[in-house]
């Protein structure tokens, strides 16, 4: 990642204005890097195998060193203009949370106070010579095929929506026998959480300009432990369900992961509600556990995860979460009936 030699730093500050200090952050380019991705994706545009993204800061009307945005940029492998997205400060929103608990953890902080942040870009010291640092080769986690082409599935035509499905968004679909099938492990196993794979296809519609997944089955999860507050998957457990996707035939991909949330599970120990996505009733939220899971594993920005959670004498409720513009929302899948 070339960052156009410029180190971040974020200045935090109270809520009526006190500064409190500045941290350095190790900015986690990826998920932007996965969003810059999808919209080549969606224009059906080649990238560069081998050109290193290039982040670029914007500058706020006040002048250097506040940024307004950062620029993310991937060349193509046509001499066209690259394919980029400018991601406003608000990407460095779960920095400042990491800056805020290291300043409550040292005591300067005391928890649950309102902060403010600045985003600020200086030029950094060169970086030393890689001639000795030790080797190692990176490997891909997924493979990298490309999208089938398929006409975009009508969106009128479906029966309903769950979640937040937002114009933004890569159109995602889940067949009604997935939801019924998760909703029926979740009723079944209420003391501690439970949880499995989501696999369908990923396609691409030139004429709309889209990708869009389709979720077309779940694979339970084996070699995980759970609890009734966290649901811990091991490698053993997505390598099994890798293999399960490959074992149907159907060529379909890991497009996300479904867990449950029991009742009174609050995944206590990341309790604090800034630290949670889409909390929109007790059990329908996405903890600080799942977003790192989700960052880990599934960082594309069309991976989805679902949340099932009981209602009290009204069935299974499903939040749905995952990437757009590069952070951690609420998104929406459409349902199909067959
Ligand atoms: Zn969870």
């Amino acid at each position: 990642m070339l960052t156009d030699g410029f180190v971040y730093l974020l200045a935090l500050y109270r809520d009526e204005g006190t500064p409190l200090g500045q941290v350095a952050v190790d900015v986690d380019w990826e998920p932007a890097l996965q969003w810059v991705r999808l919209l080549a994706m969606r224009e059906g545009r080649r990238l560069e195998d081998q050109s290193a993204p290039l982040v670029r800061p914007l500058w706020h009307e006040s002048g250097r060193p506040y940024l307004a945005a950062v620029r993310v940029a991937l060349a193509t492998s046509s001499a066209d203009r690259p394919v980029s997205c400018d991601f406003t400060t608000l990407y460095f929103r779960e920095a400042a949370r990491a800056a805020a608990a290291a300043f409550v953890e040292s005591g300067r902080l005391i928890s649950g106070e309102r902060l403010r942040y600045l985003v600020l870009a200086l030029t950094g010291p060169t970086r030393p010579s890689t001639e000795t640092a030790p080797r190692f080769t990176v490997r891909r986690r997924e493979p990298a095929g490309a999208p089938a082409e398929r006409a975009l599935l009508p969106i009128p035509g479906c029966t309903k929506s769950i979640g937040s499905p937002h114009a933004d968004d890569p159109p995602a679909f889940i067949g009604q026998h997935v939801l019924d099938e998760i909703a029926g492990l979740a009723e079944r196993e209420t003391e501690v959480e439970t949880g499995g794979a989501l696999i369908g296809h990923l396609y691409r519609d030139p004429s709309a300009g889209e990708v869009f997944a389709q979720i077309t089955a779940q694979l339970p999860a084996q070699h995980t432990s759970a609890t009734a507050t966290r649901l811990t998957f091991s490698s053993d457990t997505w390598v099994a369900m890798r293999e399960e996707a490959v074992r149907r035939g159907a060529g379909e991909r890991l497009l996300g992961w479904w867990h449950t949330h029991v009742g009174g599970s609050q995944e206590s120990d990341d309790a604090d509600e800034a630290q949670l996505v889409g909390r929109v009733s007790p059990l329908n939220f996405f903890s600080h556990h799942d977003c790192a899971l989700h960052r880990a594993v599934f960082p594309n920005a069309t991976s989805l995860a679902l949340v099932a959670s009981p209602r009290p004498g009204d069935g299974i409720e499903f939040g749905v979460f995952g990437w757009r513009c590069g952070l951690l929302q609420s998104r929406g899948l459409h349902v199909l009936k067959a």
